[in-house]
């Protein structure tokens, strides 16, 4: 499999989140670095009700995941949660709470490998919406000692977002475990305490973003010393060079220093052959266990993928507004994702002013008006979000069924392009894609393009992943409802 050529890129000058990315980076680069707090998430409760958990589901991961493991330790796919040896009371939450009834693939495959002896550590992938959470979930709430009150377990994730929504999983799941945890994600300056001045963490999991937790580690206010398992979710993104590898790297050599015997899991859908290397090298001191999918299988086609092309950029919202919209809300939520901030707030006003009500989400926001904003979308009390990349990963929300790329992901903004051709972002594609279709649903995208330079970009993604996205060509709602019956949604 080989990665698009990439010779002589222009700078990386834009991060591919760019929203979590300048957060983090301004958290660090001033005094703000210096401030710290925990979060309390209990309200922020996921509504059942608002899940339908009656619809039939696709297998979520029938391709073939692939592992390597280490020394001839034997591991088993588990068919039931029993198999695994998980204690009654992860196994009432399994159940109770969380509604599962059996393993997915990947669940079936990695917890063998994180519960058993001897805790190798363990590189994962496995698509979008398979149900990785509940593998490091899973994995952190059995290693814990519940006697102990230390942090034990510490999960790292790439937006404030997955962090608040990884730990409300983990509540839930370990509802009847006794186990504490606490949520580590940059706060607004007028609530939070200065990080020198806070108590040290008793809570046994802690789950937070990379710049926080790096903090909370340094000022010896997270102790390393009793951690048997450090998780990354997105590990890519977390490794990754224009993403958050120096704060985890940090944080892996801090931990190195006084704790000999963590294991270290990463997770996630997608690894390019550069982070991959990294990953294992990372973990490569040591035998370790992967798990992984080949390029061609990650492409959901449970997702079906489109494209609608436009004379110019205002056409995108009349798309939006008389085809997407007019059927949209029959069949689910929707996210429209946009490149930039910019973009975010301009299409936010654009539809508003014409008497639709949708909310946006971006990086600049403040963190209060973003967790409100995502509670509303997540409680179903609103439609439609638009979002830069901040959700393109990892945001879980099963009742969205279609997703818009109303901007394609870029690796380099436009301006740095010079002209030459644009690169497109091929795992953030894949991601914005995967917040349809959760768990095998059904979903699909529909692809804004504008301009022969989003022509070009598009097709280097069908070929990066050897699908075809089909036009809907003609501009009749009747199009629409065809292509949106394709995929499923419309009977
Ligand atoms: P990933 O991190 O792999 O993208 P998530 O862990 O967010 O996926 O899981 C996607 C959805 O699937 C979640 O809504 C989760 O509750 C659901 N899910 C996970 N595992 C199971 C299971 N074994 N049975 C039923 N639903 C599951
Ligand atoms: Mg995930």
């Amino acid at each position: 499999m080989s990665e698009p050529s990439t010779t002589s890129p222009p700078p990386p000058t834009t991060k591919s989140w760019a929203d979590q990315a300048d957060e983090e980076t301004n958290q660090t680069s001033t005094s703000a670095a210096d401030e710290t707090s925990s979060l309390n998430v209990n309200e922020l409760t996921i509504d059942e009700e608002n899940k339908s958990l009656s619809k039939s589901l696709d297998d979520p991961d029938d391709s073939n995941i692939t592992a390597v493991t280490a020394g001839d330790t034997p591991y088993t796919s588990a068919t039931t949660f029993e198999e695994l040896s998980l204690s009654p009371e992860l196994l009432k939450g399994l159940y109770v709470e969380m509604k599962f009834e059996k393993p997915s693939k990947i669940q079936a495959k990695s917890l063998p490998m994180i519960l058993n002896p001897p805790h190798r550590d363990l590189i994962a992938q496995a698509h979008n919406g398979s149900g990785k959470t509940t593998c490091f979930n899973l994995g952190m709430l059995s290693r814990v000692d519940p006697n102990l009150q230390a942090p034990q377990a510490l999960c790292i994730c790439p937006t404030r977002e997955l962090a608040i929504q990884n730990i409300e999983v983990l509540r839930k799941m370990g509802k009847y475990t006794g186990i504490s945890s606490e949520c580590a994600v940059p706060m607004d300056r007028r609530d939070s305490i200065p990080v020198m001045k806070r108590a040290p963490i008793m809570a046994q999991v802690v789950i937070g973003t990379p710049g926080t937790m790096k903090n909370l580690i340094t000022y010896k206010k997270l102790g390393v010393t009793k951690l048997k398992i450090l998780v990354f979710d997105e590990a890519d993104q977390m490794l990754a060079e224009d993403g958050f590898r120096d704060d985890s790297l940090r944080i892996i050599k801090e931990i190195e220093k006084f704790n000999s015997s963590c294991q270290v899991l990463l997770f996630s859908a997608t690894f390019n052959e550069t982070v991959k290397n990294f990953a294992t090298r990372v973990v490569g001191k040591k035998e370790h266990n992967e798990l992984f999918v080949k390029k061609e299988e990650l492409s959901l086609d449970a997702v079906k993928q489109y494209k609608v092309l436009v004379p110019d950029e205002l056409v995108k919202i009349d798309v939006i507004k008389n085809y997407i919209f007019e059927l949209g809300e029959n069949v689910g939520q929707t996210i429209i994702f946009v490149r930039t901030r910019n973009s975010a707030k301009m299409l936010h006003k654009a539809l508003v002013d014409l008497g639709y009500e949708v909310t946006s989400i971006q990086g600049a926001l403040d963190h209060v008006d973003r967790d409100k904003i995502v509670k509303e979308f997540k409680d179903g009390l609103t439609q439609v979000l638009i979002s830069t990349d901040v959700l393109a990963r990892g945001f879980d929300q099963q009742q969205v069924n279609l997703v818009i790329n109303y901007d394609l992901p870029l690796k380099y903004a436009a301006e740095y392009t010079h002209g030459h051709e644009q690169e497109p972002d091929y795992e953030v594609y894949l991601h914005r894609v995967g917040r349809a279709g959760r768990f095998g649903r059904k979903g699909a995208v529909f692809n804004l393009i504008c301009g022969e330079r989003d022509e070009k970009t598009l097709s280097k993604i069908e070929k990066h992943f050897g699908t075809y996205i089909k036009e809907v060509k003609d501009r009749s709602v009747e199009d629409y409802k065809v292509a949106l019956k394709e995929a499923g949604l419309l009977f």
